[in-house]
């Protein structure tokens, strides 16, 4: 079956922030897996769809490029997305899973929630410019920016070279203590990140010098980039794991690099489709011709036939941008500028005159 946000909400394409909300609401108590006759497949669906709806720059992303089209994409999933807003993907529910909703609705989230993100590494997001021609191609680039590492010294366990890491005594090593919240919805048994050893499940006996027990230390990271040919102004690639590392071992957040495409001077661009102007005189409009043009693919030669007008367009196929995480390309159109001569010479001007004279 094909997935789609809306009707895991049950609300029209068109709903506004306040009906998604609702409609989460709604679904979220009918199906919470701690409920008699709660599902919790259903429940992590709603709680996807919610995660993806409720925050206008994914909304606006999935309603371009759709569900289909990036569940197989390299390293870009909206079931990442949609966790990336709420929680660390753990198995068991608790209210920080539910982002800000159920904190709204219970008085109580917000702390929990951030205890429990506080190992895995932050995202980050940069923007780099490329240009059309790179868009086309596609490209690899080196980018250098600041960031959280691995502590060198102590290979990310934040304890000193030599020094021995034990189990946290508070969680037995589980990262995990249980906790008994009371709502209106009842009684619901809960895990919660231990505070002790920050979820790790590990006590350290002596801090590494070198990153003051962290982990991690700051540094230029250095990370090769590849965008994919056809990619399109706006869009964002996800790099799994480049992100900020995560405090004492824990994992690294994830890089978001968002793309810009520079505008073209000759060509403009429709969607995989290439637009540019091609001028030529009333004799080449008139009785046709052939021109030469310089395309990303090389020289080619265009057929103008006879009788053309200013406006009209003459089709290249295939000449156009890859299409993204698909084959084929889009096509590449010549839009035809018939040019009034700017000066004419005494045998130009006479031959005006008898064209003039036939009514041209
Ligand atoms: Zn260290
Ligand atoms: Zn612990």
């Amino acid at each position: 079956m094909k997935k789609d946000y809306y009707s895991d909400l049950g609300i029209a394409n068109n709903a506004s922030q306040d009906d998604i909300k609702k409609a989460f609401r709604k679904l979220a108590h009918q199906h919470h897996p701690d409920k008699q006759g709660g599902d919790e497949k259903r429940f992590k669906e709603i709680n996807e769809a919610y995660q993806v709806l409720s925050d206008p720059q994914k909304r606006q992303q999935y309603d371009q490029y759709g569900h289909a089209n990036h569940q197989a994409g390299a390293g870009f999933s909206w079931e990442d997305m949609a966790r990336q807003g709420g929680n660390g993907g753990g198995v068991q529910f608790d209210f920080g899973d539910l982002g800000d909703v159920f904190g709204d609705m219970f008085g109580f989230g917000g702390s929990k929630k951030g205890a429990r993100r506080d190992t895995r590494g932050s995202d980050l997001q940069i923007d780099i410019d490329i240009e059309l021609k790179e868009a086309i191609t596609g490209l690899k680039k080196e980018l250098r920016i600041p960031k959280s590492v691995k502590c060198d010294a102590c290979a990310g366990s934040g304890a000193e070279p030599g020094s021995k890491v034990i189990t946290c005594p508070t969680c037995a090593g589980s990262g995990q203590v249980a906790t008994t919240q009371r709502t209106i919805l009842g009684v619901f048994q809960s895990a919660a990140p231990c505070s002790a050893c920050k979820a790790t499940g590990k006590k350290i006996e002596k801090k590494c010098k070198a990153c003051s027990g962290d982990g991690r230390v700051r540094k230029e990271g250095k990370i090769s980039v590849s965008v994919p040919a056809g990619i399109d102004d706006g869009q964002t690639l996800r790099l799994s794991g480049e992100g900020e590392a995560g405090s004492q071992g824990a994992p690294a957040g994830d890089l978001y690099v968002r793309i810009h495409v520079r505008s073209d001077k000759r060509f403009a661009r429709k969607g995989d489709d290439l637009y540019s102007d091609l001028e030529v005189s009333y004799s080449q409009a008139a009785l046709g011709d052939k021109i030469k043009f310089l395309t990303h693919d090389g020289m080619m030669e265009v057929k103008v036939p006879a009788a053309i007008q200013t406006g009209q367009l003459i089709r290249l196929s295939n000449l156009g941008l890859p299409h993204l995480q698909k084959k084929g390309r889009g096509d590449l159109y010549i839009r035809i500028v018939v040019a009034t001569p700017k000066s004419l010479n005494r045998k130009q001007k006479e031959l005006f005159e008898q064209l003039k004279r036939e009514g041209l």
